[in-house]
């Protein structure tokens, strides 16, 4: 990374000159620990970043980001979990007050639900996906939508929370109300949030 076009070298650098001399002091601070107020399941899609969506500060979100914002249900086999292993250290020892799952508009993984991966992705994407594309099928062929990847995207905000509600230890702190979850759609194109209400519908933030 020495090339002086390198988009992240450069970035780097404009961080170095404006951003860390404002921020050291906050940096310092951090290096004794971490106290994020709020666990955000995203996804990967370089087109909404939580951090930037939620103009967060260094230390505030404890962000997870996988292909198409999913949680997969509790499973504690021994195998290679990665998003249970980051709720489970949000929630056991940052003790998170909030989990917030954050689907997006035109996102591809959903989109793979619907019509397929592609081929070259057969290894690892079509598995992933492939835990929610059943239900997500199942929706949008049961209910008449105008935008069906809006809805499809929607489902899988739906089905993440519940199977956040999975894990015994997210399901307790749920019911003793020290932790709350909730669902937000995220559109691209005009930059605003759409949160799921309790009748489980998605209504824009005000
Ligand atoms: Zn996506």
């Amino acid at each position: 990374m020495t090339d002086a076009s390198d988009p992240l070298l450069s970035g780097y650098r404009r961080f170095r000159e404006h951003s860390w001399p404002e921020a050291k002091a906050e940096y310092e601070a951090l290096a004794q620990g971490q106290t994020p107020h709020t666990l955000i399941v995203a996804c990967s899609d370089s087109r909404a970043d939580p951090a930037l969506i939620f103009d967060a500060a260094p230390g505030q979100l404890f962000v997870v980001r996988n292909v198409a914002n999913l949680v997969p249900p509790y499973q504690p086999d021994g195998q290679l979990h990665g998003v249970s292993a980051a709720l489970e250290f949000g929630v056991k020892v940052l003790n998170v007050s909030r989990i917030v799952v954050m689907g997006h508009a035109h996102c591809g993984g959903v989109n793979a639900m619907l019509n397929g991966t592609p081929d070259s992705c057969s290894d690892f994407v079509a598995p992933w996906v492939a835990q929610a594309a059943p239900v997500v099928r199942m929706i949008c062929e049961s209910l008449p939508a105008e935008d069906p990847g809006r809805l499809a995207e929607e489902t899988v905000v739906r089905l993440s929370i519940e199977n956040l509600r999975t894990f015994p230890w997210i399901a307790e702190r749920e019911r003793a109300g020290k932790l709350t979850l909730s669902g937000l759609h995220f559109g691209i194109a005009d930059g605003t949030l759409r949160a799921l209400n309790g009748p489980g519908r998605f209504e824009p933030l005000a």
